[in-house]
């Protein structure tokens, strides 16, 4: 028996959450020779598929036929039949014992598992508690949500979205592919503070309105309208928008509500250490879910594609064989894209200031932006210029003296023009 097969004996190593972080555990298990029984649980009854495409080109005009089945990371054939993993779609767990070592799901039925990751991922907010009761109102996270917004588009649908933060944006981008006529509401006077920090946010905001889309920033939406569907959104100040498909999109909350009264510690999501342990034996967790101390960054919880994915092979790796277990660290990263723009951030966008080093933001146009606290570079933004973002990344995660990292983008910059 191999150490990462001890680990288990003879229960399952368990996975509950089959998404993108949950895909890569079971992965990592299977790349680091563990050849027992792996389960892998799930609410969707999908088999993990890649969520950025949701917003982005499976609901752009043209470029999607409205396809009905998800973007599979991988086949049923490969799942199954190559890592041999037992896959337990639209069944949510309800529980955890962790003094039985079990996963108590919704059909009544217990998992017992070896070793377990979590990686449950998070759920959208709900704005209006009326919002399910009115048709042409949607969240976005899931797959049929961006199903559902297409129909809309398809149909003509005048479009109003809460929340302009990185989701609400792309879907005003995808929706304006559509000629549709979009409304874009933002409680913050400056959208996507926490994400890009107020200079960039404020920059990038622009890009909306450069695209035909109505910015209404410190905008509260009070209701929705409309009998049976929904006809206009109405602010607290009065104000009445008609629009017949409604987009929520004002962030998400860890889905951890399953794990009440199991024993791990929750406060905005669930609490680990550095290995992405949970502190009870055998339990660790990954992805969208997890906080736990990112090195440099101190605590956080991402909700970033690249995190969860290696934090799924993290935990996996962590959980089978604890005696070898390594911390995660990361410098954050994350895309997002509007308009045909690529907008990146690297670290951290909490700073003291933030320079432009290569022009400013404009629909088409490359800037590049450096952001410091103390002496150091702390995090950086790059618009429509890839080939930066993964020397940035390394320049921030090196943590680089504010003056060094200046001459290293500003010498950047310089070569970028010479070459155009
Ligand atoms: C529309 C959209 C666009 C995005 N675009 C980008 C992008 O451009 N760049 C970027 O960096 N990131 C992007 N992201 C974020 C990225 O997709 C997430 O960070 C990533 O999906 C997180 O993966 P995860 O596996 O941790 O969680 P999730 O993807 O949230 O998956 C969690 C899974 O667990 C399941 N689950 C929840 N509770 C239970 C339970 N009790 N029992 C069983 N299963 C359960 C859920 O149904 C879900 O399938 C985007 C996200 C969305 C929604």
């Amino acid at each position: 028996m191999s150490t990462v097969d001890r680990v288990t004996g003879a229960a399952p190593f368990v996975v509950v959450g089959s998404s993108l972080a949950g895909l890569r555990a079971v992965e990592a298990a299977r790349q680091v020779g563990y050849s027992g029984e792996i389960v892998l649980i799930g609410t969707e009854h999908h088999l993990p598929y890649d969520r950025p495409p949701l917003s982005k080109k499976l609901l752009e005009k043209g470029s999607s036929d409205g396809r009905v089945t998800p973007p599979h990371f991988r086949d049923a054939g490969y799942v199954q039949d190559g890592l041999q993993v037992t896959v337990r779609s639209g069944v949510p767990a309800v529980a955890l014992d962790t003094d039985g070592r079990c996963v108590i799901l919704a059909d009544g039925s217990a998992v017992r598992y070896g070793c377990l990751v979590i990686a449950t991922g998070a759920r959208p907010r709900q704005p209006f508690d009326s919002a399910g009761q009115l048709s042409g109102v949607h969240d976005f996270r899931v797959h049929e949500d961006s199903q559902a917004v297409r129909a809309g588009l398809e149909r003509g649908a005048r479009v109003a979205i809460i929340g302009a933060g990185l989701i609400g944006s792309e879907v005003a981008s995808s929706a304006r592919t559509w000629d549709a006529e979009v409304t874009l509401v933002e409680a913050q006077e400056v959208p996507l503070v926490r994400a890009l920090g107020a200079t960039v946010g404020s920059a990038v905001a622009d890009l909306h309105e450069e695209n035909g889309v109505r910015l209404l920033l410190g905008a509260c939406v009070a209701s929705l309208e409309g009998v049976g569907a929904v006809e206009a959104i109405r602010l607290d100040v009065g104000t009445r928008i008609a629009s017949d498909l409604v987009v929520t999109a004002i962030g998400v909350d860890p889905e951890t509500d399953w794990l009440r009264g199991s024993g791990l510690q929750l406060d905005n999501g669930i609490v680990c250490d550095a290995n992405l342990w949970t502190g009870v034996p055998g339990v660790f967790a990954a992805g969208d879910v997890v906080s736990w101390p990112n090195g440099q960054f101190g605590r956080q919880r991402l909700e970033t594609w690249t995190s969860a994915a290696e934090q799924g092979a993290v935990a996996a790796k962590n959980a089978l064989d604890p005696a070898t277990a390594r911390a995660y660290t990361t410098t954050p990263y994350f895309w997002s894209d509007w308009y045909g723009n690529r907008l990146q951030f690297v670290g951290s966008p909490v700073a003291d200031e933030v320079q432009w080093i290569e022009g400013g933001v404009g629909q088409g146009r490359r800037a590049v932006a450096l952001y410091r606290r103390a002496d150091r570079c702390v995090g950086a933004f790059a618009l429509n210029a890839p080939g930066e973002t993964m020397k940035l990344r390394a320049l921030v995660g090196r943590g680089t003296s504010w003056p060094e990292a200046i001459v290293f983008a500003e010498s950047r910059a310089r070569s970028y023009l010479a070459r155009q």
